[in-house]
């Protein structure tokens, strides 16, 4: 922080234990004790670490990009795969939502950014067929000695990604990859990037191939920074394959094979960023209930003039609470259906409507949420003394990032003819 205007016992109610605390709290009936331990476990690396960055002022300082092998170490990149090498770790979406959940009220920027390596996690995880390299390479993703990120989107493919004009060309042992992915997130200063190209581009479906370049080749991928002011700590790049030769051990899926793994990604990716707003309304909202109960307008608490407490902090409580317990159950249903869903086209997945319903929603109450709790802080919530502006940052994007809100309604409304025919 720059310079510090609320007094220290303001601030102080505002750390990172209170707002724990308040999540705790709202907690409390949902979770069961093996869940609050696990929850509580995470909160206590991530305040040790909140300690040792120096508070706030890390926060906005700090290269985040830093802090990976910290997360690394203790298991907080990813907990939807298993590891190859460890088996210390609770595993499953109900445990990756917990953990997005307790990372993104610590930081939701760096919490984006593991969210994008594990979107290069999440095909090596089921498509390794135990190529050494690349069981090596998800080792050291899952620890944070690498970093990931995912090549979908194109300059002029964006929600049409399936008709993508990156080309891929079979040669002597591989593929060469030739064209432009871009917001492609992590990629300035990712190690390795899951790619999708086509063989041709007029038959995307059967000829999509995906595979893992890596930047420090000879011919790797190349990197550029695009700014998108929001999330400035997030590094988000223009993606450059120039005759880049991704070896036969490195390819995750082959000609058609691609276009599977595109779409049975997209479910985790939905689910995840919905947790990952959620995470994020909680710590918008835990900020703001602190600050309302220790400021003092008109002789009173903020919390008690009716349009803080009731307009804005109850009602939003309200929805926060549910789309709470929804993705819950979402997570819930999600594990204990896992291996009935092993083997299924990801077309005929259930859960790719659900998804998407969780990721529309989430988006829109997200920034909504954000906006209204920042408010609540007046002054206070626009300077840097809180990690309110990074929430609010990640808040703007979130409509866009994993599909938009269109895309997945073009889903849904897909999905209720399905449904009907199933009668
Ligand atoms: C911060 C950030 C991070 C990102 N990270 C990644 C990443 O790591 N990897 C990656 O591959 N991509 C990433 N993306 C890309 C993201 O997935 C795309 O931006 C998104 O899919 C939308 O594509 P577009 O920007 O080209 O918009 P367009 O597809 O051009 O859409 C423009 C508008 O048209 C609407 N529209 C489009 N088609 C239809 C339709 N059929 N019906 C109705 N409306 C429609 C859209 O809803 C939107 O409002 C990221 C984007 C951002 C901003």
């Amino acid at each position: 922080m720059k310079t510090q205007l609320v007094e220290d016992e303001i601030l102080d109610m505002m750390k990172l234990e209170n707002q724990f605390g308040v999540f705790n709290n709202n907690m409390m009936m949902l979770l069961s004790d093996e869940d609050k331990a696990y929850v509580e476990e995470i909160q206590s690396l991530c305040i040790e670490q909140e300690e040792k960055i120096g508070r706030i002022r890390g926060h906005n300082n700090d290269d985040y990009y830093d802090w990976f092998e910290w997360a690394g170490k203790h298991g907080l990149i990813n907990r939807s795969n298993e590891y190859p090498h460890r088996s210390d770790l609770r595993i499953g979406m109900k445990a990756e939502l917990l953990r997005c959940w307790t990372m993104d009220i610590f930081n939701p920027q760096f919490n984006m950014a593991m969210g994008a390596s594990s979107l290069c996690i999440n095909p090596i995880a089921h498509h390794h067929q135990n190529k050494e390299n690349l069981v090596k390479d998800l080792q050291d993703l899952f620890d944070g000695k690498k970093i990931g990120c995912i090549g979908i989107t194109e300059p002029k493919q964006g929600s049409d990604a399936v008709n993508m004009k990156v080309k891929a060309e079979k040669a002597d042992g591989g593929y060469v990859v030739n064209g432009i992915k871009c917001y492609t997130t992590n990629s300035p200063k990712a190690d390795m990037c899951a790619v999708y190209a086509v063989l041709n581009e007029e038959d995307p479906r059967s000829t999509m191939v995906q595979g893992i370049s890596h930047k420090d080749w000879d011919r790797g991928f190349k990197s550029e920074r695009i700014g998108i002011p929001s999330v400035t700590k997030v590094h988000i790049g223009k993606t450059t394959f120039e005759d880049a030769f991704i070896p036969e051990e490195y390819m995750t899926g082959g000609p058609g094979e691609g276009y599977h793994i595109l779409f049975e990604g997209l479910v985790p990716e939905r689910i995840g960023i919905a947790a990952t707003n959620v995470g994020q309304m909680w710590g918008a909202f835990s900020l703001a209930s602190l600050y309302s109960t220790v400021r003092q307008q008109f002789k009173s608490k903020i919390l008690l003039h009716q349009a803080i407490g009731m307009s804005v902090l109850a009602k939003y409580h309200s929805r926060l609470t549910s789309i709470t317990m929804a993705l819950l159950k979402l997570a819930e249903a999600y594990d204990a259906k896992r291996d009935e869903l092993e083997g299924i086209s990801p077309f005929m997945n259930p859960f790719v409507a659900m998804a998407s319903q969780m990721k529309e929603q989430a988006a829109y109450l997200v920034h909504d949420l954000t906006y209204e709790c920042m408010h609540v802080m007046g002054g206070t919530g626009v300077t840097d003394q809180t990690k309110m502006p990074i929430i609010q940052g990640v808040s703007e994007i979130a409509e866009v990032v994993g599909g938009t809100r269109n895309v997945q309604l073009l889903i849904g409304s897909r999905t209720i003819n399905t449904m009907v025919k199933m009668i």
